[in-house]
């Protein structure tokens, strides 16, 4: 409990995260530890065919000086001399070869495991997370988070360690092969890189922050696309099809313009640096050429500096390429490892629990106020006591917006009061364990019911894993939707399509009653339950309700008042307090707010239904 409170002053969402978080190396290490045996591996065989690609231009060089001498003396067999060369060269080639297909399997192995490590901990600390935290989040970036940022990380952390090192140890060998070769053309060389990696450097980094902005609308023409799809039926009612394909339309447009600015700014690149590098390769050969022709350098040596200086100039521009990655990585990395160290001020589980049989399911809200952590300026309850005896039935009741779903949102202990204590028997909900209460003590029947995308069986089961088929059977029965299940042909196996599209308001308000019933709680919470039904299915819902309320505790929340008339107490609520309780009559007699209430909704009732 302590802990509780001593984490209740600052709301995890009030601070919003101003700028990127930096990457946390702790953790990373974490991950990687379980694997330096391999990557271990990894590395040293990727410093074996750098090593490797060192040696061949020398090689490469000895050989042409053979082939020099034949040119001048015809002389000898030159399949003989070459012989061995060749074939040392041919084996270095496979060795390379091997070692590295060798670092690139273990480094895949390394990446794939990360990821798949990383994920799991990301979803199950996202999953942890308090219900405040999910507020103030858009769900596509946390997913996100799991998908992009996480591939994102994993590629540059296998692009560091195979072309990084790789990169850094053939540019160290080269280099020194070239100032043994010929120390005054490496000078030369020397100078003339620097200007040419800088300006490489610079028009690399502008040519990523093209990409990224190219990144940026790609994702926001999908968000368009993805909000169109996923509220199909809205666009559909609003005939705003037409519109929506205007929308994309435009984004994609857009997206294409600057596409085709980066595919420009790539091209540009590639042609500069293609002249750069055959500049380089002709300047060699000029300057190189006049020191062989004055007798200061062999051909071979020649040869062996071109290729040797064609090896490091590649792996500087993979360099210049990689340091991007590694910036991209490193963001993406303390993207991922940002949501994996918060830890959400109401823990899933831990605390005490009482035993069902002595559990009585009296819920008290002394003194509660309330308001919520991302708008901590904005009371929703203030100084509210409620009483629920056990086994009774009390109706809220109130203007929309007045505050009832979140007494109910306390009740689960979705958030904790800001003053004041909510029990349950007379203890306090934070010393209880919230996994138990959920679980086990509370049903809880929204307006909306959210069912998966899976089979009927599976969506009721949801409410108490492991409940046996003769268990859900009871569930339905007892939430009256066991007839309509068994009229599909499917029966209990009927996929309910997406958060249950292919069900009526009914039948899925039944599924979700019996997903409530399967855990027998002994607090049932029906939140407008019945408000988005048409009259017939309200009648057959509100006949499993009151048959499901007999013996428990429930607090019933409503806006039309006809439905809560048999409740043994009424509460009414205005301005976050309690303002009038009694049973209908009492109310009715004292003619305060229910009894106004009662009137307007009375004047309304011949109207027809207005859908809202
Ligand atoms: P009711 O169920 O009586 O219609 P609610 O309890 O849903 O009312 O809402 C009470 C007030 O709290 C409203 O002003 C609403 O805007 C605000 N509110 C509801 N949910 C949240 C939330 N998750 N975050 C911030 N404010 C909220
Ligand atoms: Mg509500």
């Amino acid at each position: 409990v302590a802990l509780c409170e001593a984490e209740e002053a600052p709301p995890a969402c009030s601070r919003p995260h101003v700028g990127e978080s930096r990457f946390n190396w702790k953790l990373f290490w974490q991950f990687l530890r379980p694997h330096l045996l391999v990557l271990g591996a990894a590395i040293v065989l990727a410093l074996g065919a750098a090593l490797v690609n060192v040696q061949i231009p020398l090689l490469l060089g000895q050989l042409v000086e053979i082939v020099a001498k034949y040119t001048r003396d015809h002389v000898g067999s030159f399949l003989t001399e070459s012989r061995h060369l060749s074939t040392y060269l041919l084996i270095l080639y496979g060795v390379q070869g091997l070692l590295t297909f060798g670092y690139l399997v273990l480094l895949s192995r390394i990446g794939e495991r990360m990821a798949v490590d990383m994920r799991r901990a990301l979803f199950s600390n996202l999953l942890q997370q308090d219900i405040a935290f999910f507020d103030a989040k858009k769900t596509g970036q946390l997913v996100s988070r799991l998908t992009t940022d996480v591939q994102e990380f994993k590629s540059s952390f296998k692009l560091v360690i195979s072309q990084g090192l790789r990169s850094c140890t053939q540019v160290a060998g080269c280099l020194g092969s070239l100032s043994v070769l010929c120390p005054r053309l490496t000078l030369l060389l020397l100078l003339a890189t620097p200007p040419l990696v800088g300006v490489g450097t610079l028009m690399g980094s502008a040519l990523r922050q093209l990409s990224r902005q190219c990144q940026e609308q790609v994702a926001r023409a999908t968000g368009v696309a993805d909000e169109a799809l996923g509220n199909i039926r809205t666009v559909r009612a609003f005939a705003m099809e037409h519109r929506e394909e205007e929308r994309y339309g435009a984004e994609l447009e857009e997206s294409r313009c600057k596409a085709e600015e980066l595919g420009r700014g790539i091209a540009l690149f590639q042609g500069l640096s293609n002249i750069a590098f055959n500049c380089m390769v002709l300047g060699t050969l000029f300057i190189g050429g006049s020191l062989v022709a004055g007798q200061q350098l062999t051909g071979g040596d020649l040869m062996s500096f071109l290729v040797a200086s064609q090896t490091v100039q590649r792996s500087m521009a993979n360099l210049s390429v990689l340091f991007g990655q590694v910036v991209r990585g490193l963001s993406a990395g303390a993207r991922v490892f940002e949501y994996m160290t918060l830890s959400p001020c109401i823990p899933l589980s831990g605390g005490c629990c009482v035993p069902r049989e002595h559990l009585r399911g009296a819920i008290t809200f002394h003194n509660v106020s309330f308001s919520y952590p991302c708008r901590p300026g904005f009371p929703v309850l203030r100084d509210f006591t409620l009483t629920l005896p056990p086994g009774k039935i009390v109706a809220l009741v109130g203007q929309s917006g007045g505050g009832k779903t979140t007494v109910a949102s306390l009740l689960e202990r979705f958030y904790d009061p800001t003053a004041g204590v909510v029990t349950l028997d007379g203890r306090d909900l934070r010393t209880l364990d919230p996994s138990w209460l959920r679980g086990q003590v509370i049903g809880f029947i929204s307006q909306e019911p959210v069912l998966f995308g899976t089979t009927i069986m599976e969506n009721i089961r949801f409410g108490k894993l492991g409940a046996t088929d003769e268990e859900v059977y009871a569930a339905a029965r007892e939430a009256s939707a066991h007839e309509f299940i068994t009229s599909f042909p499917e029966g209990y196996n009927t996929l309910v399509g997406e958060r249950g599209a292919t069900l009526s308001g009914g039948q899925k308000q039944r599924l979700a009653i019996a997903r409530a019933l399967i855990k027998q709680p002994a607090v049932l919470i029906l939140d407008e339950a019945t408000s988005a039904l048409d009259s017939e299915s309200e009648r057959v819902v509100q006949e499993a309700l009151d048959r499901a309320s007999a013996g428990r505790t429930v607090l019933v929340i409503a806006h039309r008042l006809s439905t809560v008339r048999g409740a043994h107490h009424i509460v009414v609520m205005a301005h976050g307090q309690v303002c009038e309780v009694g049973t209908h009559e009492e109310l009715l007699k004292k003619g305060g707010l229910y009894a106004e209430l009662i009137r307007r909704q009375a004047l309304d009732a011949p109207a027809p239904e207005v859908p809202r």
